[in-house]
């Protein structure tokens, strides 16, 4: 076993780590995790007031203060991404961390009634945004000694499911693109891996599965581990991995 169950095994101090979906769900739990065990944490989603009280309970529990950037990132272009960058690099000089765990399921249906629009958006916040968000944010990522890129997929990223249409494709280009990075930054400060969470009570689980009794999942706190050994020191030599959540 690669990792120990343990999360008080692991520290992130001095580290900055940036988190996308911080607002909800296991990103939020991410958050709260990362900053318990000391890093400074850069809350970015959609919903600013699901930012805000994430940011409350983080510097309620004494953790480093964290900082909060709302934004869409359906919407948002390569050049947000640069100014993302640049303030990252005024007010921390790096970043050591950068967990994509923002997606959207979008609308579960048979392939023939794909809906054109839902299509792209998925896309577009699962894989072209993380994208773009990746390479604008480099330069600050090439400031830490050493940084940390994960990736979050799904088990229908490894195989295709019927009526997954759109979100199961855009998690396989999402372990396309972090096999691409890993590959060409091998060897190098930077290091790229992937996380697939498996079957955790979140907002996102509940609509994919409406009916199932939500109190037999695990939470977002028992997959911690997992996220917390690739941000920290202890998974410097790990590159180009799928990881299973545990
Ligand atoms: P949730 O839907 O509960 O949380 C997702 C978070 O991402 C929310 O905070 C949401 O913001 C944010 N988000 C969504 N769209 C955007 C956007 N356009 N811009 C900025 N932020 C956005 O999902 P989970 O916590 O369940 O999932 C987290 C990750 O894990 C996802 O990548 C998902 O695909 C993956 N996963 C989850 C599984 C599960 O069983 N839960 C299983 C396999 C994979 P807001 O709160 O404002 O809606």
């Amino acid at each position: 076993k690669m990792h120990n169950d343990n999360v008080a095994n692991y520290t992130l101090d001095e580290k900055v780590i940036l988190v996308t979906g911080a607002g909800d769900g296991i990103g939020k739990e991410a958050a709260l995790t990362f900053a318990r065990a000391g890093a400074t944490v850069i809350l970015l989603g959609r919903t600013t007031s699901k930012l805000e009280a994430v940011y409350d309970e983080i510097v309620a529990n004494g953790s480093p203060e964290p900082a909060i950037v709302p934004l869409d990132m359906k919407g948002a272009t390569f050049s947000h991404y640069q100014g993302l960058c640049a303030t990252i690099i005024e007010q921390f000089g790096r970043l050591d961390g950068l967990l994509h765990n923002a997606s959207l399921l979008g609308v579960l249906s048979p392939f023939e009634h794909i809906d054109h629009g839902n299509w792209h958006d998925v896309m577009q916040v699962n894989v072209t945004a993380q994208f773009l968000m990746t390479q604008a944010l480099l330069p600050a990522l090439k400031k830490a000694q050493h940084a940390s890129v994960v990736f979050t997929s799904s088990g229908v990223g490894r195989k295709g499911r019927a009526f997954w249409g759109p979100y199961s494709v855009s998690k396989f280009a999402t372990e396309g693109l972090a096999q691409v990075m890993a590959d060409e930054y091998e060897g190098s400060s930077i290091r790229v891996n992937v996380i697939n969470p498996g079957a955790t009570r979140t907002a996102m689980r509940a609509r994919a599965y409406p009916a199932e009794d939500r109190n037999k999942l695990k939470t977002p706190a028992d997959i911690m581990p997992t996220y917390l050994y690739l941000m920290s020191d202890a998974s410097l030599d790990v590159n180009g991995q799928s990881l299973d959540a545990q």
